[in-house]
Protein backbone atom coordinates (compact mmCIF):
# COMPACT_ATOMS: atom_id res chain seq x y z
CA UNK A 1 0.00 0.00 0.00
CA UNK A 2 1.56 3.52 -0.81
CA UNK A 3 0.18 6.11 0.77
CA UNK A 4 0.91 10.22 -0.03
CA UNK A 5 -0.37 11.85 3.41
CA UNK A 6 -0.72 15.66 2.69
CA UNK A 7 -0.68 18.68 5.08
CA UNK A 8 2.49 16.93 7.15
CA UNK A 9 4.04 18.32 10.58
CA UNK A 10 6.94 16.50 11.94
CA UNK A 11 4.55 14.96 14.45
CA UNK A 12 2.47 13.09 12.10
CA UNK A 13 5.32 11.46 10.50
CA UNK A 14 6.61 10.59 14.12
CA UNK A 15 3.42 8.72 14.41
CA UNK A 16 2.63 7.46 11.38
CA UNK A 17 6.01 5.85 10.99
CA UNK A 18 5.37 4.01 14.48
CA UNK A 19 2.35 3.21 13.08
CA UNK A 20 3.99 1.14 10.24
CA UNK A 21 6.97 0.00 11.44
CA UNK A 22 5.91 -3.46 11.04
CA UNK A 23 3.58 -3.07 8.10
CA UNK A 24 3.95 -3.24 4.31
CA UNK A 25 2.91 0.52 3.43
CA UNK A 26 4.90 3.21 2.38
CA UNK A 27 3.99 6.95 3.13
CA UNK A 28 5.33 9.51 0.85
CA UNK A 29 4.88 12.64 3.19
CA UNK A 30 3.95 15.86 2.03
CA UNK A 31 3.96 19.06 4.07
CA UNK A 32 1.73 20.90 1.41
CA UNK A 33 -1.82 20.67 1.87
CA UNK A 34 -3.91 18.48 -0.73
CA UNK A 35 -5.70 21.00 -3.18
CA UNK A 36 -6.93 20.38 -7.41
CA UNK A 37 -3.61 21.56 -7.79
CA UNK A 38 -1.29 19.65 -5.51
CA UNK A 39 -3.30 16.10 -6.29
CA UNK A 40 -0.64 15.55 -8.51
CA UNK A 41 1.74 14.67 -6.17
CA UNK A 42 -0.22 11.48 -5.50
CA UNK A 43 0.56 10.08 -8.82
CA UNK A 44 1.52 6.28 -8.66
CA UNK A 45 -0.25 6.01 -4.63
CA UNK A 46 -3.24 3.69 -3.68
CA UNK A 47 -4.15 6.80 -1.14
CA UNK A 48 -4.17 10.13 -0.28
CA UNK A 49 -4.05 11.01 3.85
CA UNK A 50 -5.73 14.21 4.35
CA UNK A 51 -6.54 16.67 7.72
CA UNK A 52 -9.14 19.05 8.43
CA UNK A 53 -7.87 22.13 6.36
CA UNK A 54 -7.17 20.07 2.78
CA UNK A 55 -9.17 20.95 -0.07
CA UNK A 56 -11.00 17.50 -1.04
CA UNK A 57 -13.69 19.02 -3.40
CA UNK A 58 -14.62 17.77 -6.17
CA UNK A 59 -12.11 19.25 -8.62
CA UNK A 60 -9.34 17.50 -6.10
CA UNK A 61 -11.36 14.29 -6.26
CA UNK A 62 -11.46 14.44 -9.93
CA UNK A 63 -7.73 14.99 -10.32
CA UNK A 64 -7.30 12.10 -7.57
CA UNK A 65 -9.70 10.00 -9.21
CA UNK A 66 -8.03 11.19 -13.06
CA UNK A 67 -4.40 9.64 -11.42
CA UNK A 68 -5.82 6.43 -10.17
CA UNK A 69 -6.17 6.68 -6.55
CA UNK A 70 -7.77 4.73 -5.28
CA UNK A 71 -9.18 5.99 -1.49
CA UNK A 72 -8.87 8.97 0.23
CA UNK A 73 -8.14 8.36 4.30
CA UNK A 74 -9.02 11.90 6.93
CA UNK A 75 -6.91 11.05 9.84
CA UNK A 76 -9.47 13.21 11.82
CA UNK A 77 -13.46 12.75 12.83
CA UNK A 78 -14.85 15.70 10.73
CA UNK A 79 -15.13 15.44 7.25
CA UNK A 80 -17.11 18.89 6.46
CA UNK A 81 -13.87 19.41 3.88
CA UNK A 82 -15.05 16.63 1.65
CA UNK A 83 -17.25 16.02 -0.78
CA UNK A 84 -18.67 13.05 0.16
CA UNK A 85 -21.06 12.64 -2.98
CA UNK A 86 -18.02 13.25 -5.49
CA UNK A 87 -15.95 10.95 -3.83
CA UNK A 88 -19.02 8.28 -3.92
CA UNK A 89 -19.60 9.24 -7.58
CA UNK A 90 -16.21 9.05 -8.70
CA UNK A 91 -16.20 5.12 -6.86
CA UNK A 92 -13.37 6.46 -4.22
CA UNK A 93 -14.05 4.88 -0.88
CA UNK A 94 -13.42 7.91 2.01
CA UNK A 95 -12.59 6.15 5.36
CA UNK A 96 -12.01 8.21 8.92
CA UNK A 97 -11.17 7.89 12.41
CA UNK A 98 -14.75 8.67 14.29
CA UNK A 99 -13.43 8.29 17.68
CA UNK A 100 -9.99 8.81 18.62
CA UNK A 101 -9.82 10.27 22.10
CA UNK A 102 -12.64 12.38 23.15
CA UNK A 103 -11.54 12.58 26.54
CA UNK A 104 -8.41 15.04 24.69
CA UNK A 105 -11.06 17.45 23.24
CA UNK A 106 -13.27 17.28 26.19
CA UNK A 107 -10.08 18.00 28.68
CA UNK A 108 -9.12 20.99 26.33
CA UNK A 109 -12.10 22.57 26.54
CA UNK A 110 -12.20 22.35 30.40
CA UNK A 111 -8.73 24.28 30.34
CA UNK A 112 -10.41 26.79 28.06
CA UNK A 113 -13.14 27.31 30.37
CA UNK A 114 -10.50 27.59 33.15
CA UNK A 115 -8.51 29.35 31.87
CA UNK A 116 -10.57 32.26 30.30
CA UNK A 117 -12.61 32.52 33.91
CA UNK A 118 -9.37 32.97 36.16
CA UNK A 119 -7.46 34.87 33.46
CA UNK A 120 -4.74 32.63 33.90
CA UNK A 121 -3.55 33.82 30.36
CA UNK A 122 -3.10 37.15 31.59
CA UNK A 123 -1.82 36.07 35.34
CA UNK A 124 0.93 34.64 32.90
CA UNK A 125 2.29 37.37 31.45
CA UNK A 126 1.93 39.77 34.24
CA UNK A 127 3.25 37.91 37.11
CA UNK A 128 6.16 37.38 34.85
CA UNK A 129 6.13 40.88 34.44
CA UNK A 130 6.32 41.65 38.10
CA UNK A 131 3.17 42.91 38.62
CA UNK A 132 1.18 40.97 41.58
CA UNK A 133 -1.65 43.08 41.40
CA UNK A 134 -5.42 41.04 40.91
CA UNK A 135 -7.37 43.62 39.61
CA UNK A 136 -9.14 42.30 35.86
CA UNK A 137 -8.80 38.72 37.52
CA UNK A 138 -11.70 38.31 39.57
CA UNK A 139 -13.13 34.86 38.29
CA UNK A 140 -16.44 32.87 39.43
CA UNK A 141 -17.20 29.61 41.02
CA UNK A 142 -18.02 27.02 38.25
CA UNK A 143 -19.46 25.15 40.91
CA UNK A 144 -23.68 25.22 41.12
CA UNK A 145 -23.59 27.31 37.31
CA UNK A 146 -25.41 25.86 34.30
CA UNK A 147 -23.44 24.70 31.39
CA UNK A 148 -24.89 24.06 27.61
CA UNK A 149 -23.71 21.78 25.62
CA UNK A 150 -24.61 21.34 22.39
CA UNK A 151 -24.15 18.43 20.78
CA UNK A 152 -24.11 15.53 23.32
CA UNK A 153 -22.04 12.46 21.14
CA UNK A 154 -18.23 10.99 22.52
CA UNK A 155 -17.40 14.43 23.31
CA UNK A 156 -19.90 16.36 24.57
CA UNK A 157 -20.63 13.28 26.53
CA UNK A 158 -17.15 13.47 28.38
CA UNK A 159 -17.06 16.76 28.60
CA UNK A 160 -20.52 16.89 30.25
CA UNK A 161 -18.67 14.23 32.65
CA UNK A 162 -15.77 16.83 33.55
CA UNK A 163 -18.60 19.64 34.48
CA UNK A 164 -20.56 17.44 36.39
CA UNK A 165 -17.64 16.66 38.59
CA UNK A 166 -17.14 20.35 39.24
CA UNK A 167 -20.61 20.42 40.39
CA UNK A 168 -22.35 22.51 37.52
CA UNK A 169 -26.02 21.38 36.09
CA UNK A 170 -25.50 20.52 32.63
CA UNK A 171 -28.25 21.16 30.29
CA UNK A 172 -28.25 19.73 26.34
CA UNK A 173 -29.62 20.05 22.97
CA UNK A 174 -29.05 17.30 20.31
CA UNK A 175 -31.01 16.14 17.67
CA UNK A 176 -30.74 12.83 19.12
CA UNK A 177 -30.71 12.03 22.95
CA UNK A 178 -27.85 10.17 24.04
CA UNK A 179 -28.86 7.50 27.02
CA UNK A 180 -25.41 8.12 28.74
CA UNK A 181 -25.91 11.37 29.30
CA UNK A 182 -29.29 11.51 30.88
CA UNK A 183 -27.96 8.38 32.99
CA UNK A 184 -25.70 10.97 34.80
CA UNK A 185 -28.03 13.75 35.18
CA UNK A 186 -27.35 16.06 31.93
CA UNK A 187 -31.25 17.67 31.19
CA UNK A 188 -31.80 18.03 27.62
CA UNK A 189 -34.08 20.99 26.51
CA UNK A 190 -34.89 23.23 23.40
CA UNK A 191 -31.85 24.92 21.91
CA UNK A 192 -34.07 28.39 23.36
CA UNK A 193 -33.96 27.14 26.71
CA UNK A 194 -30.39 26.29 26.41
CA UNK A 195 -29.75 30.08 25.05
CA UNK A 196 -31.23 31.95 27.83
CA UNK A 197 -30.63 29.36 30.95
CA UNK A 198 -26.71 28.78 30.42
CA UNK A 199 -23.90 30.34 31.95
CA UNK A 200 -21.56 28.80 29.67
CA UNK A 201 -21.95 27.40 26.09
CA UNK A 202 -19.98 24.88 24.81
CA UNK A 203 -20.12 23.38 21.02
CA UNK A 204 -20.10 19.96 20.34
CA UNK A 205 -21.92 19.22 17.24
CA UNK A 206 -20.38 18.60 13.68
CA UNK A 207 -20.44 21.26 11.08
CA UNK A 208 -23.13 20.57 9.42
CA UNK A 209 -26.05 22.69 6.82
CA UNK A 210 -28.15 23.21 10.19
CA UNK A 211 -25.15 23.99 12.35
CA UNK A 212 -23.83 26.36 10.40
CA UNK A 213 -23.76 29.97 12.17
CA UNK A 214 -25.86 28.40 14.88
CA UNK A 215 -24.56 30.89 17.34
CA UNK A 216 -25.58 33.81 15.52
CA UNK A 217 -27.06 37.73 16.13
CA UNK A 218 -30.18 36.15 16.99
CA UNK A 219 -29.04 33.34 19.08
CA UNK A 220 -26.64 35.64 21.00
CA UNK A 221 -29.44 38.27 21.54
CA UNK A 222 -31.56 34.66 23.58
CA UNK A 223 -28.63 33.92 25.94
CA UNK A 224 -28.01 35.32 29.59
CA UNK A 225 -25.57 38.83 29.26
CA UNK A 226 -22.14 38.01 30.13
CA UNK A 227 -22.64 34.25 28.61
CA UNK A 228 -19.23 32.43 28.27
CA UNK A 229 -18.83 30.40 24.86
CA UNK A 230 -16.77 27.70 24.18
CA UNK A 231 -15.70 26.19 20.49
CA UNK A 232 -13.88 23.57 19.91
CA UNK A 233 -16.13 21.79 17.16
CA UNK A 234 -15.98 23.39 14.17
CA UNK A 235 -15.19 27.49 12.93
CA UNK A 236 -17.88 28.02 11.23
CA UNK A 237 -20.80 26.80 14.10
CA UNK A 238 -20.18 30.41 15.19
CA UNK A 239 -20.62 33.60 12.74
CA UNK A 240 -17.88 35.44 14.28
CA UNK A 241 -19.05 38.75 13.17
CA UNK A 242 -22.05 38.14 15.03
CA UNK A 243 -19.47 37.28 17.79
CA UNK A 244 -17.48 40.19 17.79
CA UNK A 245 -20.42 42.30 18.14
CA UNK A 246 -21.72 40.52 21.47
CA UNK A 247 -18.05 40.93 22.62
CA UNK A 248 -18.70 45.34 21.49
CA UNK A 249 -22.02 45.40 23.80
CA UNK A 250 -20.78 43.01 26.50
CA UNK A 251 -24.20 40.50 25.90
CA UNK A 252 -21.08 37.78 25.52
CA UNK A 253 -18.87 37.78 28.54
CA UNK A 254 -16.07 35.23 27.27
CA UNK A 255 -15.50 33.60 24.08
CA UNK A 256 -12.81 30.70 23.58
CA UNK A 257 -12.02 29.60 20.59
CA UNK A 258 -9.92 26.20 19.44
CA UNK A 259 -11.38 26.80 16.23
CA UNK A 260 -12.05 29.42 13.52
CA UNK A 261 -14.01 29.72 10.42
CA UNK A 262 -11.60 30.84 8.23
CA UNK A 263 -8.92 29.21 10.06
CA UNK A 264 -7.83 27.16 6.73
CA UNK A 265 -5.33 29.59 5.82
CA UNK A 266 -3.57 30.36 9.13
CA UNK A 267 -4.06 27.39 11.60
CA UNK A 268 -0.78 24.85 11.91
CA UNK A 269 1.40 27.05 10.59
CA UNK A 270 3.96 29.50 11.95
CA UNK A 271 3.01 32.98 10.94
CA UNK A 272 5.08 34.58 13.37
CA UNK A 273 7.27 36.37 11.16
CA UNK A 274 4.55 37.63 8.99
CA UNK A 275 1.71 40.31 8.74
CA UNK A 276 -1.98 38.58 9.22
CA UNK A 277 -4.02 40.29 6.84
CA UNK A 278 -7.17 38.35 8.71
CA UNK A 279 -8.86 41.42 9.97
CA UNK A 280 -11.38 39.45 12.30
CA UNK A 281 -9.09 37.72 13.75
CA UNK A 282 -6.84 40.17 14.91
CA UNK A 283 -10.22 42.07 16.33
CA UNK A 284 -11.07 38.67 17.96
CA UNK A 285 -7.31 39.01 19.19
CA UNK A 286 -7.79 42.60 20.89
CA UNK A 287 -10.32 41.43 23.37
CA UNK A 288 -8.68 40.44 26.69
CA UNK A 289 -11.57 38.12 27.22
CA UNK A 290 -10.96 35.99 24.35
CA UNK A 291 -8.75 33.44 23.88
CA UNK A 292 -7.67 31.08 20.82
CA UNK A 293 -5.66 28.71 20.54
CA UNK A 294 -4.97 26.80 16.94
CA UNK A 295 -7.19 23.79 16.82
CA UNK A 296 -5.15 21.84 19.46
CA UNK A 297 -7.61 19.92 21.45
CA UNK A 298 -7.22 16.81 19.86
CA UNK A 299 -3.46 17.53 20.17
CA UNK A 300 -2.27 14.57 23.39
CA UNK A 301 0.39 11.53 22.91
CA UNK A 302 -2.64 8.98 23.29
CA UNK A 303 -4.89 10.79 20.44
CA UNK A 304 -2.10 11.17 17.77
CA UNK A 305 -1.24 7.31 17.97
CA UNK A 306 -4.70 6.36 18.14
CA UNK A 307 -5.37 8.48 14.61
CA UNK A 308 -2.18 7.03 13.01
CA UNK A 309 -3.14 3.08 13.80
CA UNK A 310 -6.97 3.90 13.13
CA UNK A 311 -6.24 5.55 9.77
CA UNK A 312 -3.55 2.84 8.46
CA UNK A 313 -6.10 -0.13 9.59
CA UNK A 314 -8.61 1.29 7.87
CA UNK A 315 -7.09 1.79 4.62
CA UNK A 316 -5.57 -2.11 4.85
CA UNK A 317 -8.72 -3.39 5.54
CA UNK A 318 -10.32 -1.31 2.23
CA UNK A 319 -7.50 -3.04 0.93
CA UNK A 320 -8.24 -6.51 1.86
CA UNK A 321 -12.30 -6.39 1.75
CA UNK A 322 -13.14 -3.58 0.42
CA UNK A 323 -14.51 -2.00 2.90
CA UNK A 324 -14.00 -0.38 6.17
CA UNK A 325 -16.35 -0.10 9.29
CA UNK A 326 -15.46 3.71 9.13
CA UNK A 327 -15.94 4.54 6.01
CA UNK A 328 -18.04 8.32 5.33
CA UNK A 329 -20.88 7.42 3.28
CA UNK A 330 -22.89 10.44 1.72
P1 LIG B 1 -20.05 12.70 17.48
O1 LIG B 1 -20.50 12.34 16.11
O2 LIG B 1 -19.80 11.60 18.46
O3 LIG B 1 -21.13 13.69 18.15
C1 LIG B 1 -21.72 14.75 17.47
C2 LIG B 1 -23.08 14.98 18.09
O4 LIG B 1 -23.66 16.13 17.45
C3 LIG B 1 -24.06 13.81 17.86
O5 LIG B 1 -24.67 13.43 19.07
C4 LIG B 1 -25.07 14.37 16.88
O6 LIG B 1 -26.39 13.83 17.05
C5 LIG B 1 -25.04 15.84 17.25
N1 LIG B 1 -25.61 16.69 16.22
C6 LIG B 1 -25.70 16.48 14.89
N2 LIG B 1 -26.39 17.46 14.30
C7 LIG B 1 -26.74 18.33 15.29
C8 LIG B 1 -27.48 19.53 15.31
N3 LIG B 1 -28.01 20.05 14.19
N4 LIG B 1 -27.66 20.14 16.50
C9 LIG B 1 -27.15 19.61 17.65
N5 LIG B 1 -26.45 18.46 17.69
C10 LIG B 1 -26.25 17.84 16.52
O7 LIG B 1 -18.79 13.63 17.30
P2 LIG B 1 -17.65 13.93 18.39
O8 LIG B 1 -16.55 12.95 18.24
O9 LIG B 1 -18.28 14.15 19.71
O10 LIG B 1 -17.10 15.33 17.80
C11 LIG B 1 -17.90 16.51 17.84
C12 LIG B 1 -17.25 17.55 16.92
O11 LIG B 1 -16.01 17.98 17.52
C13 LIG B 1 -16.83 16.96 15.57
O12 LIG B 1 -17.84 17.01 14.65
C14 LIG B 1 -15.66 17.82 15.17
O13 LIG B 1 -16.15 18.86 14.33
C15 LIG B 1 -15.15 18.39 16.49
N6 LIG B 1 -13.79 17.96 16.81
C16 LIG B 1 -12.87 18.92 17.08
C17 LIG B 1 -11.58 18.56 17.44
C18 LIG B 1 -10.54 19.60 17.79
O14 LIG B 1 -9.35 19.27 17.83
N7 LIG B 1 -10.92 20.84 18.05
C19 LIG B 1 -11.23 17.21 17.48
C20 LIG B 1 -12.21 16.25 17.21
C21 LIG B 1 -13.49 16.63 16.87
Amino acid sequence: MKVALFSTKSYDQCFFDAATAALDVGITYHEIKLTPSTARLAEGQDAVCVFVNDDVSQETIAELSRLGVRFIALRCAGFNNVDVGAAQAAGIPIVRVPAYSPHAVAEHTVALILSLNRHIHRAYTRVRDGNFALHGLLGFDLHGRTIGVVGTGKIGLEFSRLMKGFGCDVLAYDVAVNPECEEIGVRYVSLEELFSSSDIISLHCPLVPQTHHLIDESSIAKMKRGVMIVNTSRGAVIDTSAVIAGLKTGQIGYLALDVYEEEGDLFFEDLSDRVIADDTLSRLQTFPNVLITGHQAFFTSEAMSAIAEVTVQNLLDLEKTGSSINEVKA
